[in-house]
């Protein structure tokens, strides 16, 4: 088994349904006392809104190639970054460390297009929905079509993940916000929609939406476990 290497902390409240997404994956594979090897680098939150938030790209770039390396000194045999935002910088940190980077965007469209869905809806940090690094290789590299929220309604996705999610909050009228988000996307032709950040299934679920949902958080943290144990 491989030993995976997770970035986490961005926030802890989604890493640590990546631990335990990834340890009873193994355990249901393996049986009986089985459980993953791995080794998570987790970061400040604060210290990474900040940079976030100030545009300060160049060091949180930094931030993230240092945890990286932090992870593969540690003994990881590869490494997932677990926070759809942060895959802004992917290219980069994977220049940096001599393991292999497991995208989340790439294990998430791997899963839309095995459904044999192409019009996708998106929903994220305004940073995910609204630059290219994740939409763009969405398209580009896997020829699906993304339709996002409207302006006024990406300020709504993102101040619950921020003042919300990341805080451990899960509030009935940010859920009926985002229920009524994902029906407009739907009506513009969404087949599927992207829980783009790994903090959203905390507060929706696939009952809650008339079009089948990808869960970012999960099929990350399954595509690791499955790489893990691939001999
Ligand atoms: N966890 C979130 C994501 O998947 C947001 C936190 C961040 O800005 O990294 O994008």
């Amino acid at each position: 088994m491989k030993t995976i290497g997770l970035i986490g902390g961005m926030s802890w409240e989604s890493s640590i349904e990546y631990y335990r997404i990834i340890n009873e994956a193994v355990r249901a594979k393996l049986g009986g006392l089985h459980s993953a090897k791995s080794i998570m680098y987790s970061v400040d939150f604060a210290e990474v809104e900040a940079l976030q938030r100030q545009g300060k790209w160049d060091e949180a770039t930094e931030l993230m190639i240092d945890a990286a390396q932090h992870v593969k000194n540690g003994g990881a045999d590869f490494v997932i970054i677990c926070t759809n935002t942060m895959h802004m910088m992917a290219d980069e940190v994977q220049m940096h460390i001599q393991i292999p980077l497991l995208h989340i965007a790439d294990a998430t469209a791997e899963k839309i297009k095995a459904r044999g869905l192409r019009k996708i809806g998106l929903l994220g940090t305004k940073m995910t929905m609204e630059e290219d690094f994740y939409k763009g290789r969405l398209t580009e590299k896997h020829g699906l079509e993304v339709v996002i929220p409207t302006a006024e309604e990406r300020e709504i996705v993102h101040r619950v993940i921020f003042n919300e999610l990341c805080m451990g909050e899960r509030k009935k009228s940010s859920k009926e916000q985002y229920v009524s988000i994902m029906d407009h996307l739907v009506k513009h032709g969404a087949e599927g929609i992207i829980l783009g950040c790994t903090e959203i299934s905390l507060l929706v679920q696939g009952k809650d939406s008339q079009v089948p949902l990808f869960d970012t958080t999960k099929i990350h943290a399954l595509a690791a476990v499955e790489y893990a144990l691939r001999s």
